[in-house]
């Protein structure tokens, strides 16, 4: 390939296919690379757009002849050629940036360390449920070019990762949620929490005077960050304080939680912030209520999966960090048996420790080594035990479990050293308490 190009895309997953077809759609000239193998659908899709790409590797020179380039937010800023690229002073921006260029819409952007997904998904369901034009995109779902594609509406909820963020150059949105900031990802962030800090608060670097950010108060992190240097949006501060209700209040109005699958004082945080932003864009309390009524989580948030002989298996296999964790033992009423461990990310386990000493009975290690873990609870969970399948870890864990207890998959580390993804961590877990359930009631 030659001929001189005005965009690239690199990396073709959702976001970047979602990239190149709407460039293609609007007529920029558009090839996209991706140093690996791509799936079967995204290969398609390109090709049914005709749009070239190549995979198996980038080939630089073509690249340079770029006139901007869209990166997916797998690839690092240190990764060589995105450094020679800005050596070169050739734009490299990410696809929300490139996406938003071309939409009219309302935009409510949404960030933090954890909640991103559920929070998105909330507001989502409360505005339509309330009858808005709206879609939802970014890390959840599709992508927002992809979107963009089909329709622009007139409200979008985009979940934004760091990593969508820092492509950021004017992307702006008008309302910003900065749910909270809890360390992750430091790899990426030269092991530096003041530029991951500095990465989550770029959702509000292009706002101005009249846009709004809503944040969470009782953040450590973005508290010092907004004493230091402020912000130019209007902040509407909402604060997480432990709560027995179900139930919260915004603006006045009483919104009862009962019927919602949303537990813990995390999630009660994060329907504030959805709640907030619906009354903000004039949605009915009615339309709110039934909004929070008929709303589904996602799967492998504090997901109930079944209750066995008196003892609740609860799958919280997203929960990749500490402070999900935190959240999850803090929303439990019941002893714990806690399935944790997987993929450690030097994390510091001290904030759990009041937690599991008040209610975990016991640990099932499920990672390929858990010396950490076995390190700092050992000398306070009675019994600790390793296994290395989800069905082994279901059996230890209802083997240790009473009537009345929870056993709680909730890691705080990733799953990629014995599983694909989270996902399929949470799918296995899943089976196996369905199948540990279908064997005590056929008494198989
Ligand atoms: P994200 O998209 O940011 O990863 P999710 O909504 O997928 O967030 O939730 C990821 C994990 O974090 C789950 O275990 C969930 O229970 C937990 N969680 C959800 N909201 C919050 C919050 N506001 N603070 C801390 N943990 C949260």
């Amino acid at each position: 390939m030659s001929d001189r190009k005005k965009l690239t895309v690199l990396g073709g997953g959702e976001s970047g296919v979602g990239a190149a077809l709407l460039a293609a759609q609007i007529g920029i000239p558009v090839w996209l690379s991706d140093a690996g193998a791509m799936a079967d659908r995204y290969r398609l899709e390109l090709s049914g757009a005709a749009i070239p790409f190549e995979e198996g590797g980038h080939t630089w020179a073509t690249i340079f002849d770029s006139a901007e380039v869209v990166k997916s937010p797998g690839i690092p800023d240190s990764a060589p050629l995105v450094r020679a690229l800005q050596e070169r002073g050739i734009p490299v921006i990410s696809e929300i940036e490139f996406a938003a260029r071309y939409s009219e819409a309302f935009v409510i952007g949404i960030t933090g360390s954890n909640g991103k997904t559920t929070t998105t998904n909330l507001t989502h369901h409360l505005l339509a449920t309330a009858g808005f034009d709206v879609v939802k995109a970014g890390n959840v779902g599709h992508s927002f070019a992809r979107v963009l594609t089909e329709r622009d509406p007139a409200y979008a909820v985009l979940e934004l990762s760091s990593f969508q963020l820092d492509g950021i150059d004017r992307f702006r949105p008008d309302i910003g949620m900065l749910l909270n900031i809890s360390p992750d990802h430091l790899d990426r962030y030269e092991y530096r929490m003041e530029n991951y800090v500095a990465s989550k608060f770029r959702i509000a670097m292009n706002q101005r005077a009249e846009d709004l950010l809503l944040v969470n108060a009782d953040d450590p992190y973005i508290r010092a960050r907004l004493k230091e240097q402020g912000v130019k949006a209007r902040l509407i501060q909402l604060s997480q304080p432990p709560t027995e209700e179900l139930a919260i209040e915004v603006d006045g109005h009483r919104f009862d939680l009962e019927a919602s699958p949303l537990r813990g004082r995390h999630n009660f945080f994060n329907a504030r912030c959805a709640v907030q932003t619906a009354l903000l864009l004039g949605a009915a309390a009615e339309r709110i209520q039934e909004g929070l009524n008929t709303f589904q989580n996602a799967p492998h948030r504090l997901e109930q999966v079944a209750e066995v002989d008196g003892v609740l298996f609860i799958n919280d296999s997203k929960a990749t960090n500490v402070d999900s964790v935190f959240y999850a033992l803090d929303a439990m009423s019941r002893p714990v048996v806690w399935i944790a461990g997987g993929q450690d990310k030097g994390n510091d386990y001290t904030a759990l420790l009041p937690l599991v000493e008040e209610k975990v009975k016991a640990l099932v290690c499920l990672g390929a080594d858990n010396a950490r873990l076995r390190e700092v609870f050992g000398g306070m969970v009675r019994e600790i035990c390793e296994c290395r399948t989800a069905p082994e870890a279901v059996a230890q864990a209802a083997a240790l479990a009473s009537a009345g207890d929870v056993v709680l998959l909730s890691p705080a580390c990733a799953s990629f050293d014995l599983f694909r993804n989270y996902e399929q961590r949470g799918d296995l877990f899943r089976s196996a308490v369905l199948e540990h359930k279908r064997k005590i009631e056929t008494g198989s």
